[in-house]
């Protein structure tokens, strides 16, 4: 229990990304996935008689927007909102709610580009306009690079170096969920199932020892970005309002997978999307105004704090090779 409550702790002020640790619990699970599910199955649920109304984005990750199409199905009017319609996609969020909204749902940052949305914002403005609607926000990609605040918010351990299989969900003080396991009533009865308290203490060891830097991941982008315009035919499709950690462009004329292939011949790895999208055509790059030319020939890369600059240039150079064999 001990470990628990240390490790609650710990993600809890990590979570804010100020010195002031957002005031709630910690709810742990399997992955972001479940916590996804459990937010928004089980605060619509809650908050049913307050509204059908549900506001959220085109660009969400699948365990969110399979999710909302089963709500809509249940009942609820589901807006999806693209960022490539709206200069100021946060305020357009907000200017999607009214006193019908049960819930919003959006994702901090975008995993296949990097587009980010003022989440701090986002909160304080939704429940100026309706402070009963539920906000929920997936932070997979966003924990420990941007502030957050939410009244449900889904993290991963796998996407900052923890083991596979291990999740949280926080829940702001006062609000509750119904639970999607039903059991022994573990964790406030939240999420029933025995806790695996070293899957639990593995994650918060990768929180403490998170060492991303976001002046270092700019630096990076920047000489990366510098390099790959340098080649033909290049399109950016991470651009000003996306974080500095992930890097997607297209290399027009390769397609995607070629492109991987090619790279991982040299044991270079990148993703066409997201790593759990399993390339699949999304529609995600579409809605923030890629065209589908650009979408066939993506690329994208994610940094992490171990990678340097000798790695984009072998990266570039690789890129080049596999651009003159294809495009011969
Ligand atoms: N949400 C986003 C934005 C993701 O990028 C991912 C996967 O990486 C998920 C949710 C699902 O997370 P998990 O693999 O922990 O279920």
């Amino acid at each position: 229990m001990q470990i628990m409550s240390r490790a609650k702790k710990t993600i809890l002020s990590a979570l804010s990304g100020t010195k002031t640790p957002l005031d709630g619990t910690i709810v742990f699970t399997s992955g972001a996935t479940e916590s996804n599910n459990t937010a928004l199955l089980g605060a619509v649920h809650k908050s049913r008689p307050h509204g059908k109304k549900i506001v959220s984005t085109a660009i969400e990750h699948p365990s969110v927007a399979k999710t909302l199409t089963r709500l809509e199905e249940d009942g609820f009017e589901v807006v999806r909102l693209a960022p490539k319609d709206h200069e100021d996609f946060t305020g357009a969020l907000i200017g999607a709610v009214d006193e019908n909204t049960a819930l919003v749902s959006a994702m901090a940052v975008n995993n296949e580009t990097g587009f980010k949305i003022d989440v701090p914002r986002l909160y304080r403005e939704v429940k100026r306009k309706n402070p009963k609607t539920v906000v929920h926000i997936d932070a997979v990609q966003g924990f420990l690079k941007v502030p957050l605040d939410g009244d449900l918010i889904s993290v991963s351990g796998h996407k900052i170096h923890a083991s596979k299989g291990i999740g949280a969900l926080f829940v702001k003080k006062g609000r509750n969920i119904l639970p999607l396991m039903l059991g022994g009533g573990q964790q406030g009865d939240m999420r029933s199932g025995t806790e695996p308290i070293e899957l639990i203490a593995g994650f918060e060891a990768a929180v403490k020892a998170y060492r991303g830097d976001t002046a270092k991941f700019a630096e990076l982008k920047a000489y990366l970005l510098d390099r790959l315009t340098r080649l033909d035919n290049i399109g950016i499709n991470s651009e000003a309002l996306c974080v500095p950690n992930i890097i997607n462009f297209s290399v027009r004329g390769v397609r995607s997978e070629i492109m991987l292939h090619s790279l991982e011949e040299d044991g270079i790895y990148v993703s066409s999307g997201s790593a759990c999208s399993r390339g699949k055509k999304s529609g995600v790059l579409g809605a923030l105004g890629v065209s589908d030319r650009d979408a066939d020939c993506a690329v994208r890369v994610s940094l992490c704090a171990d990678n340097t600059v000798e790695e984009l240039d072998a990266l570039c150079v690789k890129i080049a090779k596999t651009i003159e064999r294809v495009r011969r």
